[in-house]
């Protein structure tokens, strides 16, 4: 496949750059030679400034859900701009293409989740939720609800809450606004279940949560925030029932449970959300990002349910709260077509099948020595390696072992991300069978060349 677009990128990609990058060792990107440099895209490939072609196994960033390039998302947002390129939907005014998708979204979005506040981040979306839900329960007379149950293992972004939210160890050597926030324990049963069952890890999970509760009062507690499948904490999928028996906790608590589909919507799991379709929880907000554009625009949503809607806009208050770019037009001109070809193309449903050959192909790389678990479901995986599997002894981080196999991987035509012992794909969500496989192929190369080398 040629990918026809090229730029010249003499001058301004050299190793000392103007451009600080983001989640990155600073220090290693001195080294020149350290970036991989993306010039172009078409479907489900990306072309470097060095002509080659990788297959994008992480979908840019977990986003380009839709693939790159598609012409009938880029029409929309040209069409978009030519007709109204800014408008805000600040005050009283509004514009059709916010409105329009508002109502796109608020038919997708699960039982009584039909009010839509815009943002263009998912920290932002997660950070609203929260504000959201700190008015709610002033206004409801309750001003001590404020606490957030998040979990060790979660990622929510990286804005002050949202850093707060994410696993501590994101924020080493970094500040954060904590205090409102509890980390409830990580509902990973392979790494943190003991000698439990799944079934007897779950009832410790939900244990957790009650002595939590306890442990503060339910009247301090605000909501309970969970990805239905932790992404950059590493590919975490919870025990079965996990989301519904702690949504049920929470429920009977008051407590809002608020789920971050910032990944795991538009059809990453076969589903346009994956609360209710595949986890069966109905939640009180669901934020999402990423894939609502397929990555083409910036813009995310916080969906919240007619209930809070009620109370936040009744009689006798503001709404305090909005971005210049909340619903930016062609933002939400991105978000309509991308959804509209969704439907069209039944990328959702299509990844009910292609999705699991992946996730079939995939594990079958645990019968590697140095794999210790391959875990995550459709177009989200984690590959997890290890020094020792009978023990699960972790490799050293100076190893760096998922980053060797992210650069054996690239070597050989597919870009993958490393999160210290463990490598992440999230591809886009079109790739064919015979692509499925070479990212497979790829994969098992590049673990075996490692495997070899050490
Ligand atoms: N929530 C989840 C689950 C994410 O994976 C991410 C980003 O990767 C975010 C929130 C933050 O989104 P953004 O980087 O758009 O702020």
């Amino acid at each position: 496949m040629s990918l026809d677009l090229d730029i010249s990128t003499d001058g301004v990609l050299t190793a000392d750059t103007n451009l600080v990058q983001s989640w990155a060792d600073l220090n290693a990107l001195k080294q020149s030679g350290a970036r991989t440099v993306i010039v172009s895209a078409e479907g489900a490939m990306v072309r470097d400034s060095e002509g080659n072609e990788l297959i994008d196994g992480i979908g840019g960033l977990w986003c380009v859900n839709a693939g790159h390039r598609r012409t009938e998302i880029i029409d929309a947002i040209k069409e978009q701009l030519d007709t109204l390129d800014f408008y805000s939907t600040f005050y009283n005014f509004t514009h059709p293409a916010a409105a329009a998708l508002a109502v796109k979204l608020a038919e997708l979005a699960p039982g009584n989740l039909n009010k839509v506040h815009f943002g263009n981040s998912g920290s932002v979306a997660n950070e609203t939720a929260i504000r959201i839900l700190h008015h709610y329960y002033n206004r409801l007379g309750q001003p001590q609800k404020k606490r957030i149950l998040s979990r060790h293992g979660a990622y929510h972004g990286s804005t002050n809450l949202a850093v707060a939210m994410t696993t501590p160890g994101y924020s080493e050597g970094w500040d954060k606004s904590g205090e409102l926030v509890h980390h409830l324990r990580c509902p990973h049963h392979w790494r943190e279940g003991g000698e439990m069952t799944e079934a007897e890890f779950l009832g410790a999970l939900k244990q957790d949560l009650l002595d939590t509760i306890q442990h503060y009062g339910a009247e301090t507690i605000a909501c309970m925030i969970a990805e239905p499948i932790m992404g950059a904490g590493g590919v975490i999928v919870p025990p079965e029932g996990y989301h519904t028996e702690m949504a049920a906790i929470c429920r009977a608590h008051d407590i809002k449970y608020v789920t971050d589909e910032v990944v795991t919507a538009f059809g990453r799991l076969g589903h346009f959300f994956a609360s209710k379709d595949v986890f069966g929880v109905q939640p009180d907000i669901i934020n999402t990002a990423k894939g609502l554009t397929s990555g083409y625009q910036p813009l995310s949503a916080t969906i919240m349910s007619d209930e809070i809607h009620e109370v936040i806009s009744g009689p006798g208050g503001m709404f305090f709260h909005g971005m210049t770019y909340s619903g930016h037009p062609a933002a939400a001109a991105a978000g309509l077509a991308n959804i509209a070809l969704m439907e069209r193309e039944r990328i959702p449903e299509r990844v009910r099948t292609s999705g699991k050959t992946f996730e079939g192909l995939l594990r079958q790389l645990e019968a590697f020595d140095i794999v210790g678990e391959v875990r995550g479901s459709h177009f989200m995986i984690g590959i997890e390696f290890v020094k020792d599997k009978a023990t699960k002894t972790p490799f050293a981080p100076e190893e760096l072992i998922g980053l060797r196999v992210a650069r054996e991987a690239q070597k050989r035509g597919l870009i993958a991300r490393p999160l210290g012992n463990i490598l992440i794909l999230s591809p886009t969500l079109i790739m064919d069978d015979a692509m499925i496989g070479r990212v497979a192929d790829i994969l098992r190369d590049s673990i075996a060349a490692l495997q070899s080398s050490l």
